[in-house]
């Protein structure tokens, strides 16, 4: 089969592989559509340890059902799915209390770290283990389909929030998990969204997809404007989609006394926090990590509208251009947003 293989860093090749093959309780998918997601951007130049070369990546699929292992009764040849972005063992204490996302043995599809290395989707075929796959709704396209694991990740952290019907939500970085998110925010009942960003593209986006109020980073400081917008009381939550120290203290000041913060950017490993805010303005702190079973609401979202990702789509090109649609990824300022490939073309 033909797959975009990270050969080494900075480095693809569009090349001839050996077909995966079908243990017990797999299936093999043979790839319609696969996203490129940030974090392969970034991993490809071996910034982030967790791409190490020689690997095909890709972990935001969807296609059909080609081949099914003798004991992977659920599925039959031809089924329209797609899969979750992480295996996840099904049997450690986490999985048995449905925190998937933090299963003991967890393996991201198309990673390659210390750890694991488990092969993705840019490529024809892909293999994946019968219980991480979801049926398609009839009416979801395979490239919208592809945008699910985002979504689920923005669905996750909004769900790690304690909205009530009528909050003010403010989302800290609008790009594809901050746009999601917002969209997530009002279907969980928030009644005002202000987006934050840098580029007037995204903020453009934004108000598009249903925020209410944009602030342009550019402009000063974000947290003083949200307070200077809710009459000084701050937003009752936050989603801090970005992970750098600036955007991480925004995202904390910008909400009210008792008020919480989802965490799911994470470009620094590490970051200063503004301690005495949180604590003396008892502020909640949510880690959110990818997602645990939020996968078929999302799909029913998506194809509901609910969540649009349509205009979330830049581009959708064949998969052996993919080398080239990383590179214009990896220019800031691009513009681009969510990038599908498909084998097929
Ligand atoms: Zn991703
Ligand atoms: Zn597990």
């Amino acid at each position: 089969m033909k797959a975009l293989v990270l050969t080494e860093y900075d480095h693809f090749q569009y090349q001839e592989v050996p077909q995966p093959s079908v243990g017990p309780e797999d299936v093999l998918v043979e790839v319609k559509a696969c996203g490129i997601c940030g974090s392969d951007v970034h991993g490809m130049d071996g910034s982030s340890g967790r791409r190490r070369p020689p690997i095909i990546m890709g972990h935001e699929a969807a296609g059909v059902v080609s081949q099914l292992g003798n004991q992977a009764t659920d599925w039959q040849v031809g089924d329209r799915v797609t899969f979750d972005s992480t295996v996840y063992c099904g049997r450690c204490r986490f999985c048995r209390q449905g925190a998937v996302n933090l299963c003991d043995a967890r393996r991201v599809l198309g990673v390659s770290c210390e750890e694991f290395r488990r092969d993705g989707a840019f490529a024809q075929y892909v293999v994946v283990p019968q219980h991480i796959v979801y049926r398609l709704p009839e009416a979801l396209s395979f490239e919208h389909a592809a945008t699910v694991e985002p979504v689920s990740i923005a669905v996750h952290a909004v769900g790690r929030l304690p909205v009530a019907l009528g909050d003010t939500a403010v989302v800290v970085g609008s790009g594809m998990i901050g746009l999601l998110a917002l969209q997530a925010l009002r279907a969980a009942g928030c009644g005002r969204i202000l987006a934050v960003d840098l580029d007037r593209q995204r903020l453009e986006l934004a108000s598009r997809l249903g925020a209410d109020e944009v602030i342009s980073a550019e402009d000063g400081d974000v947290a003083a404007e949200v307070l200077r917008r809710t009459a000084g009381r701050g937003a009752d939550s936050a989603v801090e989609a970005v992970g750098i120290a600036p955007t991480v203290a925004a995202a904390m000041r910008s909400v009210r006394k008792g008020g919480a913060v989802a965490l799911v950017g994470n470009l620094s490993p590490q970051v200063d926090l503004p301690l005495q805010t949180i604590v003396t303005r008892e502020i909640t702190l949510y880690g959110s990590c990818a997602s645990r079973g939020e996968w078929p609401a999302c799909l029913e979202m998506i194809s509901r509208g609910t969540i649009d990702v349509g205009p979330l789509i830049s581009a959708v090109a064949p998969l052996k251009e993919g080398a080239s649609w990383f590179a214009r990824l990896r220019q800031a300022g691009s513009g681009l947003m969510k990038v599908v490939l498909k084998p097929s073309d």
